[in-house]
């Protein structure tokens, strides 16, 4: 089953035309890869995807329902979260109050703890930090909290954009480790990676994008081994 849909998406800023028209999907489960350039309409995309900024035309069709217009709470509330790129924590606010914030539709107190006891499973740094004002984090634990933020809405897909953008490669690691043990508990995954390689080792299927439109696609497998990708994006 396709937990996503995506047909003749676009997206436009004012005469800026950022996404042209792209057809995808995702099955449920599934981990995938969004890989392009600078400037090539992945973040749009995936903003568009969380109802962040509006799609132009097109139609998104998520969980079996259609959700193009829907308002970014509208799409947590429906199972569909966003880590966007520069994480974008409540700075002035604690790891532990990021973490409420990223509940706010849990209304069971035991369910919240769950949920907190999950995340901290999943990132024990956190834990470690919970009073600590996010602002003052480096940046790969502000991206740990950024990921747990979403984690607490307890999303069907998830949408990571750019999880290892300015991260030391050790941190790097420590995020594709948890993005990888994600996978394993049944949630979906988009990745938009600049980091093409880990990205197509890590996805089952990927899309590459070029200027607003998707111009490849395969297994990660496959698109590791293409001519194309290994020129553009792999630095072969
Ligand atoms: P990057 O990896 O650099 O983030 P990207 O593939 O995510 O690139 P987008 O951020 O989606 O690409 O940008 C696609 C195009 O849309 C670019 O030309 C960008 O300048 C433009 N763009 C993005 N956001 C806006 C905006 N708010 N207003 C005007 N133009 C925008």
């Amino acid at each position: 089953m396709n937990i996503l849909e995506v047909s003749g998406l676009k997206v436009n800023y004012g005469g800026i035309s950022a996404v042209k028209g792209i057809d995808f999907y995702i099955e449920q489960g599934e981990m995938v890869a969004l890989i392009g350039a600078n400037g090539a309409g992945k973040s749009s995309t995936l903003n568009a995807l969380s109802g962040i900024v509006p799609a132009s035309s097109g139609e998104v069709r998520f969980a079996g329902h259609i959700v193009t217009h829907l308002p970014a709470y509208e799409l947590v509330k429906q199972g569909c979260s966003l880590v966007p790129e520069g994480r974008g924590v409540f700075k002035r606010m604690n790891v532990f109050e990021n973490l409420q914030m990223g509940a706010f539709l849990q209304e069971n107190p035991a369910e919240f703890k769950r949920l907190l006891d999950q995340v901290y499973t999943f990132f024990p740094r956190l834990e470690e930090r919970s009073t600590q004002m996010a602002g003052t984090l480096s940046g790969g634990e502000q991206q740990m909290v950024a990921m747990g933020r979403a984690l607490m809405a307890q999303p069907k897909l998830l949408l990571l954009d750019e999880p290892s953008m300015g991260l030391a490669p050790l941190m790097v690691e420590t995020i594709f480790n948890v993005i990888h043990s994600l996978t394993k508990t049944g949630i979906t995954i988009l990745l938009v990676e600049q980091n093409a390689r880990l990205a197509l080792q890590l996805a089952q299927r990927a899309y590459v994008m070029e200027s607003g439109l998707i111009t490849l696609t395969g297994s990660g497998a496959e698109l590791m081994a293409d001519t194309r990708v290994r020129q553009a994006y792999l630095g072969e």
